[in-house]
């Protein structure tokens, strides 16, 4: 019997199992199998076959995105926190960075989304903080960080966007 490689053995593997192989694949699966141990742990189900490996990625790829958009919003808080205090200046750091993150999860759209997250993120906390009354900045003075803010976002994205697209073309 002729040997099959590796990439045919995992292409049939499903076949096999759902008992819609021919006969002669059915064979030649199992004569793989037995001298080659990546192949008989995905067809003993240790190794989710290929189709899986793909919606791991995607799962993966998921909880990746929703762990920067996490670091995201808590930069914007932390940040906008700062903005009446004296270590406000940290912003001209933590506003690039969370340009970064922005542009991970949003990519370009990043450079409309994260000023306008901060917008509106400045406008919440002005409602709830005017409710409570213990607004010390005012809406003229938000809207003016916000506008400083997006200025130090939009240098990070641009920063992230360019080493993206460097190391993308190699
Ligand atoms: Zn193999």
């Amino acid at each position: 019997m002729n040997e099959i490689s590796c990439n045919v053995c995992m292409d049939l593997i499903p076949l096999v199992q759902d008992g819609i192989a021919s006969e002669d694949s059915r064979k030649a699966v199992e004569q793989h199998i037995k001298n080659c141990e990546s192949c008989a742990a995905c067809y003993s189900g240790i190794v989710p076959p290929v189709a899986d490996t793909e919606r791991l990625i995607v799962d993966v790829r998921r909880k990746v995105q929703f762990f920067f958009v996490m670091l995201l919003m808590f930069g914007i808080f932390f940040g906008l926190g700062l903005t009446a205090s004296s270590e406000l200046f940290y912003n001209s750091l933590i506003m690039p960075i969370v340009g970064v993150f922005g542009y991970v999860i949003f990519r370009w759209k990043s450079l409309y989304a994260v000023p306008l997250l901060l917008l509106i993120t400045n406008v919440i906390s002005f409602v709830l903080n005017v409710f409570r009354g213990i607004e010390e900045l005012g809406m003229y003075s938000r809207v003016m960080w916000t506008g400083v803010y997006s200025i130090f976002v939009v240098v990070g994205i641009v920063i992230a966007g360019l080493i993206h697209y460097a190391f993308r073309k190699e």
